[in-house]
C-alpha cells in the first residue's frame, strides 16, 4: 500500500492482533473522542484509553444532568449525558476501539520503525500499546480542589460535586466557588426548589455574567469577599462560619473551586509545560515530543466542549497527514522555519531603522 493511500475500517479487522495502533487517544472526553471519530473515519486504527468505566468527560462526570445550551446546533440544550451518550455511539459505529478503567502511566519512544516513523509505546496500569502517532486529551484530570475546614466533619452533606437531586424541596443550599462551575451548580439548585447561599472569596465572581444574573435574579443570595473559617454541626444541619463574621446554616454544601493541577502527570510524560502547568504545543497541537499531540482543556485557555472538538478534529487530521504522507511534516517545519526567519528579519530592519 502505498503511503498515500487512505482506506476505510474493515469491520473484520482484529484489533486484538494488530502489530501498532495508528493512534492512541487518551481520554474520552470531548477532546479525544472528536479526535478519535476523525483517525477512524480516515481509516485509520485507533485506540481510545480512558481511566473512568464510561465515556464523556466532563460533559459526563460533572455535570450528566445540565442542558448544555452553548452547543451549534442544539437550540434546546442538550444534557452532558445524552451528548456524550451520542458520541460514543458514533465512535462505536466507526470502529473505535476503547479500553476504559485503564490509565495512561508513560509514553516511550522505541527503535522500531514503519514507514519512516520510529513508534511509540504508550504504557498504562494494565498494559503496553505500540503506535505511530498519541493524542493526549486528558482534560483536568478531574480532582477537585478541597477544603479541609469541610473535610474535617467527615459528613455526607458535603459534595464537591453536582449531587443528583431532582428536588431540593426548600433545602437550603451553600454553594462555595465564584467561577463557571459553582454558578451553574447554584442556577441548577435554584431551579431545582432549593435555596441557595454562595459563597465567593474573590470580591466579584469570576464566573459568566448572564448566569451571575441567573442566579441573583433566581432569589441566590451572594456572600462576596470571603471565605468559611469555621464549619460544625448545628442539629440537622451545618453551620458555616464566614470570615466577614457571619453564620450561615445550610442543609448541605456544594464545593466547586476548581481542579488541582496535572503538573505530575504531564511532567512523566516529559514533554515541554507551560508556566502555569499545563502542556505546550505548537499551532498543529503537536508537543515538544514528535508524534505526541495533546488537544483540549489539557492546554487550552478557552475550555469548552467546542473548542475540545474543534482541538481534537485538527490534531487528528494532523497525524492522519503525518501518517499517510510523512514529508508533511518537514514540509511545514520548513515553513514554520521560513515563517520565524521572515519575523526575525522584519525585528531586525525595524531595530536597524530605530537607530540613532
Ligand atoms: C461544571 C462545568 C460546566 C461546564 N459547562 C460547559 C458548557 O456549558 N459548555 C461548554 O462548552 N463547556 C462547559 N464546560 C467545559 C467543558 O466540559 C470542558 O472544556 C471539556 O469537557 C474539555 O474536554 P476534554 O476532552 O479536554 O477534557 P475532559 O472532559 O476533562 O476529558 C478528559 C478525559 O480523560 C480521562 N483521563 C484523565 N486522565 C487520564 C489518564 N491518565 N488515563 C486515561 N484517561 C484519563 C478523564 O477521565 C476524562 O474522561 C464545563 C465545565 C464544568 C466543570
Amino acid at each position: 500500500m502505498k503511503d498515500s493511500e487512505v482506506t476505510t475500517l474493515d469491520k473484520d479487522i482484529d484489533f486484538n492482533n494488530i502489530p501498532y495502533w495508528d493512534v492512541v487517544i487518551i481520554g474520552a472526553g470531548p477532546a479525544g473522542m472528536a479526535a478519535s471519530l476523525t483517525t477512524a473515519h480516515r481509516g485509520l486504527t485507533t485506540l481510545v484509553i480512558e481511566a473512568k468505566d464510561s465515556p464523556g468527560g466532563q460533559p459526563q462526570f460533572l455535570y450528566a444532568e445540565k442542558r448544555i445550551i452553548d452547543i451549534p446546533g442544539f437550540p434546546d440544550g442538550i444534557t452532558g449525558a445524552e451528548l456524550s451518550a451520542r458520541v460514543f455511539r458514533q465512535a462505536l459505529d466507526s470502529l473505535v476501539q476503547f479500553h476504559f478503567e485503564e490509565e495512561l502511566v508513560e509514553i516511550e519512544d522505541t527503535e522500531q520503525i514503519e514507514k519512516e516513523d520510529p513508534l511509540k509505546r504508550v504504557v498504562t496500569n494494565k498494559g503496553s500499546y505500540l503506535c505511530r502517532k498519541v493524542i493526549i486529551a486528558v482534560g483536568l484530570l478531574h480532582f477537585p480542589r478541597k477544603l479541609s475546614v469541610l473535610d474535617d466533619l467527615h459528613s455526607k452533606k458535603v459534595y464537591y460535586k453536582n449531587p443528583k437531586i431532582g428536588d431540593y424541596n426548600g433545602q437550603r443550599i451553600v454553594v462555595v466557588g465564584g467561577g463557571d462551575s459553582a454558578l451553574d451548580a447554584a442556577v441548577m439548585i435554584l431551579e431545582r426548589n432549593g435555596y441557595v447561599d454562595q459563597i465567593v472569596r474573590e470580591d466579584v465572581p469570576e464566573g459568566k455574567v448572564d448566569t451571575l444574573a441567573r442566579v441573583r435574579n433566581s432569589g441566590g443570595v451572594l456572600f462576596a469577599g470571603c471565605e468559611i473559617i469555621n464549619a460544625e454541626f448545628a442539629g440537622d444541619m451545618l453551620a458555616l462560619k464566614l470570615t466577614n463574621g457571619q453564620t450561615v446554616n445550610c442543609d448541605m454544601v456544594v464545593v466547586q473551586i476548581g481542579f488541582l493541577s496535572a503538573k505530575e502527570t504531564f511532567q512523566r510524560l516529559k514533554v515541554r509545560l507551560k508556566a502555569d502547568g499545563s502542556m505546550a504545543v505548537d499551532p498543529y497541537y503537536e508537543t515538544s515530543r514528535n508524534g505526541i499531540f495533546a488537544v483540549g482543556d489539557v492546554h487550552g485557555d478557552i475550555k469548552l466542549i467546542t473548542v475540545a472538538w474543534a482541538e481534537g478534529i485538527q490534531a487528528a487530521i494532523y497525524a492522519f497527514k503525518e501518517i499517510t504522507s510523512p514529508y508533511w511534516l518537514n514540509e511545514k517545519r520548513l515553513r514554520d522555519q521560513r515563517i520565524t526567519l521572515i519575523g526575525e528579519k522584519i525585528s531586525q530592519a525595524a531595530e536597524h531603522k530605530n537607530r540613532p
